[in-house]
């Protein structure tokens, strides 16, 4: 029988890193950091990522026991890097602040809550390996939200496909990205990250893994309606300038409709005895032309904020501390 010498698998493996943003999240941080530890260790142990491999943990600037919690982690395990920005600046900074730290060959972001189970990175691994340079996760229903988060979350991707923006139905920011992914995606020089939009603008090779998602492990979440909007608002602007040639479209219904009352004006002015009477004729118009007016500023308003948050090239984030870890050279801001 012919023997064939099996490759030294981990020499060969890629280097893992996972990236878990957190904010407020001291009731999970053991639980998480114990399960992702254990993940870690099935995939080396199955040869499929190197040993060298990561968990990077971005302290969102919380307010409760977060931070003690990580850095002690950090500093008991080597496989742990603990890292803490300056001030609460939300998910998605926090994601990319973490996402610049690391040097794998390649990079999973996952929430602290693990609602998007970690048994599910062997199979994105193992696309990664395939040829494929982003591998999302995408939930295969919403059993675990509320009536009101599936209606909402459904009509969203519904009219941001419409505004002709390329989403992945279903996917949040579970996610693998080869190393080369996430330096271009790093390039992108925007100050309003909606990343779930730009890894789609990559167009590298794309594959999906699908997964049921778990209820929270403990706390509650960080995205109350409030944030949410504001989410979804900014995947909106950041990716469409549709809203701006409705208004476009609305001057033009309008234009019409103005168009069409002249001729009727005129038509009964013209044709018979009597002429269309005062008040109402006339406030109604005005008030609804002058409610339109205001509604089109607010939207043009919305994109000149954006354009000034952007033209201001503000940093995304400042780093307090990183434990665990050599830090990047270079600034220590992205
Ligand atoms: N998060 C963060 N900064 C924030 C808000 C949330 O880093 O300002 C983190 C949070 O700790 C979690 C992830 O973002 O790891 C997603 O939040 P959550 O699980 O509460 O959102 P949901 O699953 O309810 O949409
Ligand atoms: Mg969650």
């Amino acid at each position: 029988m012919e023997s064939v010498t099996e490759p030294a698998a981990h020499l060969l493996a890629p280097s893992l890193a996972i990236v878990v943003p957190c904010y407020n999240e001291e009731a999970v941080i053991a639980d998480t950091a114990a399960e992702l530890l254990a993940a870690l260790s099935e995939l080396e142990a199955s040869g499929r990522i190197a040993a060298a491999s990561k968990i990077y943990f971005v302290d969102d600037g919380s307010r409760d026991a977060t931070w003690p919690l990580l850095e002690k982690l950090a500093r008991e395990n080597n496989g742990i890097v603990a890292v803490a920005l300056s001030r609460n600046r939300g998910h998605q900074n926090a994601l990319y602040a973490g996402l610049s730290q690391t040097r794998e060959d390649m990079v999973v972001s996952i929430d602290a809550d693990l609602q998007d189970g970690p048994e599910n990175i062997a199979a994105m691994v193992d696309a990664c390996c395939a040829g494929f340079e982003v591998v999302f996760g995408v939930r295969e229903e919403r059993d675990s939200d509320t009536w009101f988060k599936r209606m909402t979350a459904e009509g969203y991707y519904r009219v941001m496909r419409s505004l002709g923006v390329d989403l992945v139905f279903n996917h949040a920011d579970f996610r693998l990205m080869s190393r080369r992914a996430v330096d271009t995606l790093l390039e992108y020089p925007e100050t309003n990250l909606f990343l779930r939009g730009m890894v789609r603008e990559l167009g590298f090779r794309s594959t999906s893994v699908f997964y049921s998602r778990r209820p929270r492990l403990a706390g509650e979440s960080k995205y109350p309606l409030r944030r949410m909007l504001s989410l979804a608002w900014k995947g909106v602007t950041a990716f469409s300038i549709a809203p701006l040639r409705a208004i476009t479209l609305l001057g033009l219904v309008s234009g019409g409709l103005a168009l069409g009352l002249i001729v009727w004006v005129l038509f009964v002015k013209l044709f018979s005895n009597s002429v269309v009477p005062g008040w109402a004729s006339i406030m109604v118009p005005v008030l609804f032309i002058g409610s339109v007016q205001l509604l089109c500023l607010g939207v043009i308003g919305e994109y000149l904020g954006k354009i000034y948050e952007e033209v201001k090239r503000r940093p995304r984030f400042h780093l307090r501390e990183v434990v665990g870890a050599e830090p990047v050279v270079g600034p220590e801001a992205g």
